[in-house]
């Protein structure tokens, strides 16, 4: 009954240098095409380090793949002295559509805020780069029973101020922290219950047109074997998926769910 396409985007973090990231995309791309997997269906993207990117343009571009792909962060900056940062301007020029912002290991580990992260997604939309921001809530915030508050928080002040064409130019991505990585799922009905709450919110700050036609992904140990009952959820359009994107069988499995 909607027409949002779904995405499944795997999200390598620091794997795979930039041979390997070759190896991978060409052979999931013969996987994918083998099976007949239709691209316009399903889309598919890769999120590599920075220093792959150039090799997978090269090898998409040159080899017209029908993967995309992206950063896995960007800059709040355009340009300028920010030692070690990545301008959203330089993955535009090597052909990324996407880019994460607000990971959870980079709120972590590199204390990202909420306010950092809607920066980064004024970035991202500045430069024509897709924001999958994502949003999640700890363990003890689970327990508290405060995680739809919580995250609907952390969507409130990243999104403040968008207008309806900025915010229909997001991907939303509910990645619950104790599920990251940790082999724990939401059961579908968790991930169901938070996937639509931030649709409703969008709908709320931006309305109804954007909150229907808003990509709203889940993330946190999705596999083959758990990805079909989660995409059956009415809310859910796709996954951002860690590391089972690193497995070509296991992603191309999880691409082709239906
Ligand atoms: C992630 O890093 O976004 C993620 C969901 O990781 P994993 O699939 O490994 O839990």
């Amino acid at each position: 009954t909607t027409t949002r396409t779904p995405l499944m985007a795997g999200n390598w973090k620091m794997h795979l240098d930039h041979l390997q990231a070759t190896h991978l995309v060409q052979k999931l791309d013969w996987t994918l095409k083998d099976a007949r997997h239709d691209f316009a269906a399903v889309e598919v993207a890769v999120l590599p380090p920075f220093t792959d990117l150039r090799s997978v343009q090269t090898l998409v571009q040159g080899d017209n793949l029908e993967l995309r792909y992206g950063g896995q962060d960007l800059s709040q900056h355009d340009e300028g002295a920010y030692t070690g940062e990545i301008s959203g301007a330089f993955l535009a020029k090597l052909g990324c559509t996407y880019a994460i912002v607000g990971h959870s290991e980079r709120r972590q580990y590199h204390h990202e805020d909420d306010v950092l992260v809607g920066a980064k997604v004024r970035a991202a939309l500045r430069h024509d780069l897709t924001p999958i921001l994502c949003v999640g809530e700890p363990l003890e915030v689970r327990t508290a029973q405060q995680h739809v508050e919580h995250v609907l928080a952390q969507l409130r002040t990243a999104l403040e101020g968008l207008d309806a064409d900025q915010v229909s130019r997001v991907v939303v991505a509910y990645e619950p922290v104790w599920a990251i990585g940790t082999g724990e799922v939401a059961t579908p009905q968790d991930a169901q219950e938070v996937c639509a709450a931030i649709r409703a919110c969008v709908g709320e700050l931006v309305g109804e047109q954007v909150a229907v036609g808003l990509r709203v992904l889940y993330g946190g140990s999705v596999k083959p074997g758990n990805v079909a009952e989660i995409m059956a959820q009415e809310d859910v359009d796709g996954a951002l998926v860690g590391g089972a994107s690193l497995s070509v069988e296991d992603f191309a499995a999880i691409c082709r769910y239906r």
